[in-house]
């Protein structure tokens, strides 16, 4: 297939999305194809993962690309992490790449009410779910009184409403919940892992 080597990703020194061409990608085009380009009003080099698409008149194109470097544009969830949270919390990155803000939001509540599903044992309310999950200790005071103030003012978790996620709002509920997961996951595996290392034999 020919794909046209436009490729679309985020200039972090220009702070907007950039347009330019790849001289060469490596990887398989339709999974993970990995590009250079450089930006073209600063220069900077910009490495990126995409894969391709075809547009509505057949042609081969490809999708606007996640940043890996300079810092990533995303962070990456641990692998103690399940498999659906982390997929959510990666929909929820390539929706806010996309600039698609609410349903950024959307798919980080969905992520949360998962983990207060395993941890609590049961689907409840994120506000409610949130607040047990302090009562049995699986998350601390300040994880506890940020989700609350992102639930009043940024709306996090509503399911249909007429306040508009803006791209702060789905940044900050991004960056909660990717704090949230790695506390709950990826901090206590390595302490559990910690814990084994000091006494072998319990
Ligand atoms: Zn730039």
């Amino acid at each position: 297939m020919s794909i046209k080597q436009i490729i679309v990703i985020d200039c972090p020194q220009c702070e907007v999305r950039i347009k330019s061409e790849a001289t060469t990608w490596v990887g398989d085009a339709e999974e993970h194809a990995y590009v250079l380009v450089e930006c073209p009003s600063c220069h900077q080099a910009l490495f990126g993962a995409t894969s391709v698409f075809r547009d509505e008149y057949g042609n081969w194109g490809w999708d606007t690309a996640e940043r890996l470097w300079p810092a990533p544009a995303v962070a990456a969830l641990g692998p103690s992490v399940p498999a659906a949270a982390r997929r959510d919390v990666s929909a929820a990155q390539k929706c806010f790449n996309h600039g698609i803000y609410p349903a950024a939001a959307v798919m980080c509540g969905r992520a949360l009410e998962r983990l207060i599903k395993e941890k609590t044992g049961k689907s409840q309310m994120l506000a409610k779910g949130l607040a047990d999950l302090k009562l049995q200790g699986v998350i601390d005071e300040r994880l506890r009184e940020w989700a609350d103030a992102l639930r009043v003012e940024r709306n996090i978790g509503a399911h249909a409403s007429d306040t508009e996620t803006t791209k702060e709002d789905a940044q900050d509920i991004i960056d909660f919940t990717v704090a949230i997961f790695d506390y709950v996951y990826t901090l206590a595996e390595k302490y559990d892992k910690y814990l084994r290392r000091k006494s072998p034999n319990e």
